[in-house]
Parts: C-alpha cells; sequence; structure tokens
C-alpha cells in the first residue's frame, strides 16, 4: 500500500472570486452570524440567541439538513477528558463539554447512556495507563476531573469476558457515555428555529466574509464621529441553491464554525489583501509553525484532512461487550509523548440500540484547494477508494487492517462479521507526527486588519494587540474562527458555545450591553419601550 505523507493545502473557498464582482453594501443586516450548522455551531447559534434574546442570530448552512458532515460522522462518544495535555482548550472544552452534553442531554431528552469505557493494553502498557492516572490526578478543579481506576488485564476480563488473554493492563473510565448525535443536533436545530429572534437558512453557502471599511461605513453614517458601531461589521457573501446571484448580508459578529471549510473562509480574507498583502506563492509559504514574525503574518491557514472509516459487525467475540473499549493509542505502549498520537485507535463503539462498530481507521486525504461540498460527499464514502487519498487500499485491504487492530483486543471477532459502514473527516491543523495541537479559536477585528495576524489567538490576545479597547466601537465587527476543531468536539460543543458566548459579549457588545443596560434603567424609569427590539426583527424577516 503506498502511504505518502499528505501535503498541507492552503484552502480557498470555491466561488469566492465570483462573490468578488457582487454589491459590497447591503442594507440588510443581523447582529450575528454563523456559518455551519454542525454541532458547534448549533451549540453556539443556540448560545448567543439565549444570551442576547434581542439580538439576531442567523445560522447558516450549505447541506440541506444540519450535520451532514463531521458531526453526524463520528463515534457519538462523550469523552471524559483523558488524553489532551493539561492546560489546552481540549481538556478544558472537552471536560466541561462533558457535564453540559449530559445535563443538557437529561433535560432535553436526548438518547444516551453513561456506559463507561475500558482502554486496555498488553503489560508493558502499564507505564502509559500509570502516567494517564498521574495526568488526571493533575487535573483542576478536583471535583470535575475525569475518575479512572489502573485495573489488571484479569479484572478486565471479569468485566468483558471476550478480551484477549494478552490485555494485562487497563484503565477504567465510568464517565465516558455514548449519545445520538442526530438527535442532539435535532435537539439544538429545534431551539435556534423556535427562538424568535434567530433564523436557519440552508442549503445557502457562504462563499466570502470581508470588513466592511470604516471609510465606507462612514459615508452610510449621519454621525459626525465616523462610522456608528451598528454600521461597522463585516460583509458576507452568500449563494443559495444551484443560484448564480450572491447574496450579501452585513453582521456585526461573524462565527466560522464551518468545520472543514473554515481555514478556507479566513484564507479568503488574506487572498483579497486585508491582512496588508498575501503570499505570492502559497504552496510554499508556511503554516504558522517556525515561521519568523513577518511571514508568519501572512501565512495561510494550512489544513490537513484525515478521514477516519467505521466498520459495523455483527458476530461471535464481541456478542456481551457493555463498554465502550479502546486500545492503547498507537505507540504508547513504547513511551512515546502521550499527547501526540494520530487517532485514538481503532476502538470498539456500541450505539443506542447495541449495534456494534469498530474504527476509525486513519487514512490522510489531499482534495483540491477549492474543495466543493461535493467533495466532501464522495470522499465521505467508507472504506472505498477515494480520488484524493494518499493511501491506495481497497475496501477488502482496509477491512483486513481493522480487522488486524481489532484483533489484538478481541482475538475471535471474525473478518466477515465486518462491513463498511460510515466514514468521517477529521479537520486536522498538523501533519501526522506533529506536536499536539489544540482547537482554534481566533479572534478578528474588521477594523485595522492589516494589523492582525491569521492566526490570532482569541484567549492570548490583549486589547492592546489587536488595536481594539475590549467592547469599544474602534474595533469594528468582531470574528471568531474555530480551526481545528476535531475530536473531542462534539463532546465540547456546548462549552465551545459557552466560550464563544464570553468573547462575544466581551469584544462585541460590552460598549452596547453597557448603554443598552443604562438605557434600560432609564425606560424603566419613563415607562417607555424600545424602537431598536423592532428595527432588528424586521431586518431578519425582510433577509429570510
Ligand atoms: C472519525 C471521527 C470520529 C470522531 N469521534 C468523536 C467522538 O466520539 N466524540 C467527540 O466528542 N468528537 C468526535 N469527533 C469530533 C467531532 O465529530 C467534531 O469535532 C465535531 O463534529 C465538529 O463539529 P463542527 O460543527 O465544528 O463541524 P461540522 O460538523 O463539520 O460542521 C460544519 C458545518 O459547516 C458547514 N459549512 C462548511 N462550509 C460552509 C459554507 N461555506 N457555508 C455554509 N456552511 C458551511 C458544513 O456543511 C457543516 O455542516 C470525531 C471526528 C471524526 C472525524
Amino acid at each position: 500500500m503506498a502511504d505518502a505523507a499528505p501535503e498541507p493545502l492552503y484552502p480557498l473557498l470555491r466561488g469566492s472570486d465570483v462573490a468578488a464582482q457582487a454589491a459590497l453594501s447591503s442594507d440588510l443586516s443581523v447582529d450575528h452570524l454563523v456559518i455551519g450548522a454542525g454541532a458547534v455551531g448549533l451549540a453556539i447559534a443556540r448560545e448567543l440567541t439565549r444570551r442576547w434574546p434581542e439580538r439576531t442570530t442567523y445560522l447558516v448552512e450549505r447541506h440541506q439538513q444540519p450535520g451532514q458532515e463531521t458531526s453526524s460522522r463520528n463515534s457519538e462518544v462523550i469523552h471524559a477528558g483523558l488524553y489532551y495535555p493539561k492546560d489546552s482548550l481540549k481538556t478544558r472544552m472537552c471536560i466541561r463539554g462533558r457535564d453540559l452534553m449530559y445535563e443538557y442531554c437529561s433535560s432535553y431528552n436526548v438518547p444516551h447512556k453513561q456506559i463507561g469505557k475500558l482502554v486496555v493494553g498488553p503489560s508493558n502498557a502499564r507505564s502509559y495507563f500509570e502516567s494517564m492516572l498521574r495526568h488526571v490526578s493533575s487535573l483542576e478543579p478536583s471535583k470535575h476531573r475525569p475518575e479512572l481506576t489502573l485495573i489488571s488485564g484479569d479484572e478486565a476480563r471479569e468485566l468483558e469476558p471476550e478480551l484477549s488473554k494478552g490485555i494485562g493492563a487497563a484503565v477504567f473510565s465510568p464517565r465516558t457515555g455514548i449519545v445520538s448525535s442526530h438527535e442532539y443536533m435535532e435537539s439544538l436545530e429545534k431551539e435556534v428555529m423556535d427562538s424568535e429572534i434567530a433564523e436557519i437558512v440552508y442549503d445557502t453557502s457562504v462563499l466570502k466574509v470581508e470588513p466592511i471599511l470604516v471609510a465606507s461605513a462612514s459615508s452610510n453614517s449621519s454621525s459626525k464621529r465616523g462610522a456608528s458601531s451598528e454600521d461597522q461589521g463585516w460583509i458576507v457573501h452568500m449563494r443559495t441553491g444551484e443560484s448564480n446571484d450572491v447574496d450579501t448580508l452585513r453582521s456585526k459578529v461573524v462565527i466560522n464554525s464551518a468545520g472543514l471549510t473554515a481555514p478556507a473562509i479566513l484564507n479568503g480574507l488574506l487572498r483579497d489583501g486585508h491582512f496588508g498583502s498575501a503570499p505570492k506563492d502559497w504552496a510554499r509559504e508556511g503554516s504558522g509553525e517556525s515561521v519568523d514574525d513577518s511571514s508568519r503574518k501572512i501565512a495561510p491557514l494550512a489544513a490537513y484532512y484525515s478521514k477516519g472509516n467505521y466498520a459495523s459487525y455483527k458476530g461471535q467475540g464481541a456478542r456481551h461487550v457493555k463498554h465502550l473499549i479502546y486500545p492503547t493509542p498507537f505507540g504508547m505502549d513504547q513511551g512515546g509523548d502521550p499527547h501526540k498520537h494520530q487517532g485514538l485507535g481503532t476502538h470498539l463503539t456500541i450505539d443506542l440500540n447495541g449495534g456494534i462498530k469498530f474504527g476509525p481507521d486513519t487514512e490522510w486525504l489531499h482534495p483540491p484547494r477549492d474543495a466543493s461540498p461535493d467533495f466532501w460527499s464522495s470522499s465521505l464514502a467508507p472504506l472505498t477508494r477515494v480520488p484524493h487519498s494518499h493511501q491506495d487500499a481497497d475496501q477488502e485491504s482496509r477491512l483486513d487492517l481493522i480487522h488486524q487492530a481489532v484483533q489484538q483486543y478481541l482475538p475471535d471477532v471474525l473478518r466477515e462479521g465486518l462491513s463498511p459502514d460510515y466514514a468521517g473527516i477529521r479537520p486536522k491543523l498538523v501533519p501526522p507526527g506533529a506536536a499536539f495541537r489544540d482547537f482554534g479559536v481566533l479572534l478578528h477585528h474588521s477594523n485595522n486588519l492589516e494589523r492582525q495576524r491569521i492566526w490570532q489567538e482569541a484567549l492570548t490576545l490583549g486589547a492592546a494587540q489587536d488595536g481594539a479597547e475590549h467592547g469599544s466601537v474602534n474595533a469594528g465587527g468582531t470574528m471568531i474562527t474555530l480551526a481545528g476543531i476535531e475530536s473531542p468536539g462534539l463532546t465540547s460543543s456546548l462549552a465551545i458555545a459557552e466560550l464563544v458566548g464570553d468573547l462575544v459579549g466581551r469584544r462585541a457588545w460590552a460598549h452596547d450591553d453597557h448603554h443598552s443596560k443604562a438605557a434600560a434603567k432609564a425606560r424603566a424609569r419613563t415607562g417607555k419601550g424600545s424602537a431598536d427590539d423592532a428595527t432588528s426583527s424586521a431586518n431578519v424577516d425582510a433577509w429570510a
């Protein structure tokens, strides 16, 4: 099997050049525009709607239903938060998200089950498990730490009698569970749809986002101080269905939660020169890693795509399994860096109907630079030869490999019981073998973009660095890009939404909210209602 390392891709959105010819201003405006109705985008739209019920929120999705890409093509595991570095966002978001997810599922009757998970390995994996235990016991605050118990091979076989005799040690995580990702997303979708101030628009692709430049905003504004805060923000270009027409919309806040295409949306701003200058030859530019400060500013976001195939299983050797079973991540039993694994290994998942699946495996893809939704659909066929795969394995040999991996811990599983199921694609920011990479939460303001960097992390960015006072109108609009939201993104979705809500509150609305609180106090004193509320709703209806 040929298996070459994938080249970095600096993606751009197909159609963004067409959008350039469209009108640069729009009379239609919303407060928040969320791109992508995956689990993360839906959770964010819900959060924004709940926090600011008086502000308009638009969620735009290119497919006709929510969660057609990664969010419905994963293991549906509620992770406990065992694997990632202590101070990473992945750990923080996973642990907080896990608790929020269990609460949410119980409150909204989303099918889920806390069934627990075993990570199993040969006797020499014991030191890896011990380091996992030390890691978990160092997490703060202690009351949210994942529970984890180190057990012997025999104790593991008491829990799961079909496990191999070669399993010499294991850890048991009782807090891990499973969830119906479809019903979770349906529930979030319903909450957003039921809100009077939010809309979800399907079958509509965002082609391009660009800043409203202060000069043009000023010309629309009667304010002597220049552009008013309502005039500032972003112009978003969109196309619905097969139409050739490009619609535009203004939004003060843009949340780029477009999953696999999130880097392409940000790279569009770079290509159009908004960051000052664009690199001449994108293919040669660095990915933001190991480059000097000046090139880091204009290096496009690199993306790597790792497909994970699943096989469903019927037959002997796994009939009585009650827990999720994971192998020791590849190389970890030989003392590898515990946070550097590419995936959690070909594991056993149980769905809520008791069906068993093994997967996901790892197949690196190299899609075209202007990857269209059609590309993703063709690549998502499970276990088939895909046009842009780096690996030349056919369906049968992929199933053979899955079988070999599973036999390490469930030796009686039969090859003929495996059949191809679905596949998902991990939105990676680094190639195989690279150091651990955290979730990327990038923050940009529409004013003075040329002084900002592409890779600008929201949580480490002081107000001075982006030229913006917290919540000041000088910052213009706020854009938050969620990049590299791979596993445990489903588990983390409600926590990511909470984080984004906090950032939007601090960066976009602190100034206005301060004034609206003062105005509300004044209204309470005079007993008069707000005219602004009516204006916001009218904008949404006009565009819908
Ligand atoms: C094989 C695999 C297994 C996994 N297992 C787990 C697990 O067990 N537990 C866990 O917690 N996590 C898991 N994950 C990770 C989890 O699935 C993702 O982190 C999560 O689904 C990401 O959600 P999202 O909303 O960011 O992205 P997506 O689900 O990809 O949503 C993005 C949305 O944006 C839309 N979009 C893209 N571009 C545009 C555009 N230009 N205009 C309009 N819409 C656009 C897309 O159509 C899509 O619907 C797994 C991932 C994979 C690949």
